[in-house]
């Protein structure tokens, strides 16, 4: 049998957590032949809350679970991790300004990353999922001098996902028949999902819909699912983000073959994105490694709309210039 691999969940007890950790446990993630360790962190007043959700977890007899720890200690929450799900983060408050609110979080993801720094696996993998989730990656990484800093990331697979969603709405083709789906930057409402490089069934997508679609109606509401989903539902989306979060994990872990996903991943200067931010790229994932997708063209519409999302992510970058 294969050696267990921890995974750590922060934020274990909220929405999200509460989704995520029953299918790792099951072996959405890793596979159906790995056996894991779950590390499930949280804040002190949620406490209560973990250990419903670790008897939940007990409760399941899950063949692949190993163990369960749960603590408000990020040291032991991140103890010998082999991948990192940084998911508990702090919610904008009313009147709260997103400067103010990046500054919070800093205040979580800066202990954090030095935690992973100090006690995770030397190889471990992260996903920033908590909002303002690039930002927090990057804070995360800095504050973590010793680990990869190509093994910080953040997610935009929810962004691709969607995005898939709604071209196979509109095609009438299940969205398994989609290749080349591309989010580019943060992931905020600055987002940039690209069809130009997509195909349907092995036609070129931008052909098979009208521009005035894919401008007004398909960009706009992948940026703004989010929140066509919390008025439907009465509350944030949590098991597709949690879906996302697997199938960003997975892939990266096991391989994408050869198909293109959406990680936000540290800028090298692929395409034209300065180093110094965590941005959104399409890549291919192999042997537990990812490659930014290179040579693709990008025409003015795109670099227009690459090149704003960026800036937002700059921006942030020096309203937490002190925590990096
Ligand atoms: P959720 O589980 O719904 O969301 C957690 C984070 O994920 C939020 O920052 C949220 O951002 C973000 N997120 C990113 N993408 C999405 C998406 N597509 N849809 C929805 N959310 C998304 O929050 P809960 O309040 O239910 O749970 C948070 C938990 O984290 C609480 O139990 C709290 O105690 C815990 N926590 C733990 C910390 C720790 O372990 N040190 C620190 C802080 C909190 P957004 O707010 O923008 O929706």
């Amino acid at each position: 049998m294969k050696k267990p691999l921890r995974v750590t969940i922060t934020g274990a007890a909220g929405q999200i957590g509460y989704a995520l950790a029953f299918r790792i446990a099951s072996g959405d993630m890793l596979g159906k032949d790995q056996p894991v360790i779950l590390q499930l962190l949280e804040i002190p007043p949620a406490m209560d809350a973990l250990k419903g959700v670790a008897m939940e977890l007990e409760d399941c007899a899950f063949p692949l679970l190993h163990d369960i720890v749960t603590t408000d200690d990020a040291n032991v929450g991140f103890k010998d991790t082999d991948f990192a799900l940084l998911v508990g983060a702090k919610p904008r408050g009313p009147g709260m300004e997103r400067k103010d609110l990046l500054k919070e979080n800093g205040k979580i993801f800066g202990p954090q990353g030095k935690a992973l720094n100090d006690h995770a696996s030397r190889d471990v993998k992260v996903l920033v999922v908590g909002n303002p989730a690039n930002t927090n990656a990057l804070i995360a990484q800095a504050n973590a001098p010793d680990l990869d800093p190509r093994n910080f990331t953040a997610m935009t697979r929810l962004d691709h996902n969607r995005a898939l969603a709604q071209l196979a709405e509109k095609t009438g083709k299940h969205h398994t028949r989609i290749d080349g789906m591309i989010i580019w930057g943060n992931h905020s409402a600055t987002q940039y999902p690209d069809i130009a490089h997509c195909s349907v069934d092995g036609k070129a997508a931008p052909e098979l819909v009208d521009q005035g679609w894919y401008r007004d109606d398909f960009i706009p509401t992948v940026q703004q699912r989010g929140a066509a989903i919390i008025k439907a539902r009465g509350a944030s989306s949590a098991a597709s983000a949690a879906s996302a979060a697997i199938d960003h994990i997975r892939d990266w872990h096991l391989g994408s073959d050869g198909k293109w996903v959406s990680m936000a991943v540290p800028s090298d200067g692929s395409y034209g994105i300065k180093e110094g931010v965590i941005y959104s790229f399409p890549v291919t994932c192999k042997n537990g490694d990812y490659e930014i997708v290179q040579g693709l063209e990008i025409d003015a519409f795109s670099r227009e709309r690459m090149t704003l999302t960026e800036e937002e992510l700059r921006e942030e970058r020096e309203g937490v210039k002190e925590l990096l």
